[in-house]
């Protein structure tokens, strides 16, 4: 939705796990950051539940510390605004702390003249998803003269099953319009540009499909290991971690037919008809189309560092996979024959998300025979995160005498542009919540397909007898992940451009 009109929505917002992590991180600086922004009133009240047994002034501290170095502010400012903070002492599984919530929330709406909408955060473990929405509506607490809405967390289900199971739980309590599926990399400034450059550039839409591209790349790599996740991880790993969500809405942003609207509904039905066009994978030809691999010990950063299995909480004999990339087809007019590779792995040696696309030959360039070592093809790279940007790569004649080429590069980096003010993610998603624009929140169909599509590589690793390849923390992944594009005559093209 493009809003020119700056809105003040009037909300109660509950953070489920309000103790927690996420909440700590991300929850807390974003809403102190729509604050400062104006994009919030004095008009809001968020009350933190979790375990703990906490205080309105613990968690009162507690916000203050995590927002101490978020935004230039005074202490009486940080002051003012964790005033609006309350907590809750809470059993997610006893109806009497629905009915305290019910009337705390009531009385937080009076106070602050708050009519009856109210947002439902889950920041905590997904096993109690279902549970929590269920509580909400048979203790009333969905009641109101407003909104509701419920805010989920990834991971959404493990596979297509448990995905189907938490659904059907929420949805008893909440239509598929109030349910704000978070996928964080849909926050993201650079991945919401994809939409612009595509669709308001009048020199790449008509580019944009197999006679011109003749592959896209999709990388997203971390130095970082599993750190204190290991738990976690060891259950899910890259493809499921990863692919299933944010690598998945990348691929359906960039191969997505452009809506006739920039509205909720038409975006994502375009996007659900890449997901559809999604060639399936036999379990048999798993191999031909994916790799997996797990760090092994090595240096990242200068630094020695640990192999996977031997992290905490990580079985010795592992055969979790801690890097992925595959190859994807999309069946449709537009795509048929340009494949989308996508790899994504942790300890590797480039911190950094970034989507290439790489241009067909001329038909016959002139330039060729004289300059193959210089004469590149054209690519457009999207620089999603650290850096933010945009390189366009052509080729252009070296100066003097020689006629020879040599590639040319367009940088467009968005540091200094919005220094400093560029929102974060979760401050975008959560104010796009509010304002009920569920354009960046992924629909139940895009969960249903991405994971139908996932579940069939997971289970044929699951069934394979073979080892995963280990790559050497600090690299780019296995070897297999270079034979996957070697034998198609593509390689990954260098991030560090
Ligand atoms: P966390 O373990 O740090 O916090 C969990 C919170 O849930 C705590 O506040 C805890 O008190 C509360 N809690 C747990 N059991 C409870 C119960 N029975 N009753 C009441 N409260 C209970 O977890 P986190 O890292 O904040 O993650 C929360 C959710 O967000 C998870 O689903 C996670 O996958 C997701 N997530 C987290 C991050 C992140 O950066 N931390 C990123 C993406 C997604």
């Amino acid at each position: 939705m493009i809003t020119n009109e700056r809105e003040q929505p009037k909300t109660t917002i509950v953070i489920f796990g309000a103790t927690g992590d996420l909440a700590k991180r991300k929850l807390f600086p974003s809403l102190f950051n729509l604050y400062k922004k104006g994009n919030i009133s004095e008009d809001f009240a968020v009350v933190g539940v979790a375990r703990r047994e906490w205080t309105n002034e613990i968690l009162r501290e507690k916000v203050c510390e995590s927002i101490a170095n978020v935004a230039e502010s005074t202490d009486q400012e940080r002051a003012q605004f964790a005033t609006h903070f309350h907590y809750l002492p809470f059993d997610v599984t006893g109806k009497e702390s629905y009915k305290q919530l019910n009337e705390l929330l009531t009385d937080l709406e009076t106070e602050f003249k708050i009519p009856g909408n109210r947002i439902f955060y889950m920041a905590m473990a997904p096993e109690f998803f279902g549970t929590i929405a269920s509580n909400l509506k048979t203790e009333g607490v969905t009641e109101t003269n407003g909104w509701t809405r419920l805010v989920i967390e990834k991971p959404f289900g493990h596979n297509l099953e448990s995905a189907k199971q938490l659904n059907s739980e929420i949805r008893e309590a909440f239509n598929e319009g109030d349910i704000y599926r978070i996928d964080h990399y849909l926050g993201k400034e650079m991945v919401q540009n994809i939409e612009v450059i595509r669709f308001a550039n009048a020199l790449f839409e008509p580019l944009w499909n197999n006679r011109y591209i003749s592959n896209i790349q999709i990388t997203s790599s971390e130095h970082l290991g599993v750190e204190d996740r290991g738990g976690y991880y060891e259950k899910s790993g890259a493809l499921r971690d990863m692919v299933q969500n944010h690598m998945l809405q990348m691929v359906s942003l960039l191969a997505m037919d452009p809506p006739i609207r920039l509205t909720t509904d038409e975006i994502r039905s375009e996007k659900i008809k890449v997901l559809r066009a999604l060639r399936t994978i036999d379990e048999r030809e798993v191999n031909q189309f994916f790799v997996r691999g797990q760090y092994g010990p090595g240096i990242v950063k200068e630094t020695e560092v640990p192999g996977y299995r031997s992290e905490n909480n990580v079985n010795p004999n592992s055969r979790t996979e801690t890097f992925v990339a595959g190859k994807l087809m999309i069946d449709n007019h537009r795509w048929a024959g340009v494949p989308f590779y996508i790899r994504t792995g942790k300890r590797m040696k480039l911190k950094s998300t970034k989507i290439v696309v790489q241009f067909k030959e001329l038909p016959m360039n002139l330039y060729f025979d004289k300059n193959k070592d210089y004469l590149r093809p054209n690519l457009l790279i999207i620089h999603i995160q650290p850096d933010e940007g945009i390189s366009l790569i052509l080729n252009g004649k070296k100066v003097g005498p020689t006629g020879e080429t040599t590639p040319v590069k367009l940088d467009y980096s968005n540091d200094g542009v919005d220094a400093g003010n560029t929102p974060e993610a979760y401050e975008r998603l959560l104010y796009d919540c509010m304002l009920g624009d569920a354009a960046n929140f992924t629909h139940w169909d895009e969960v249903d397909l991405s994971w139908t599509y996932v579940d069939k590589i997971s289970k044929a690793w699951e069934l394979s007898d073979k080892s995963i390849p280990l790559y050497p923390s600090g690299t780019m992944g296995p070897i297999e992940s270079e034979e996957l594009l070697i034998k198609d005559g593509f390689k990954w093209w260098p991030i560090t451009d």
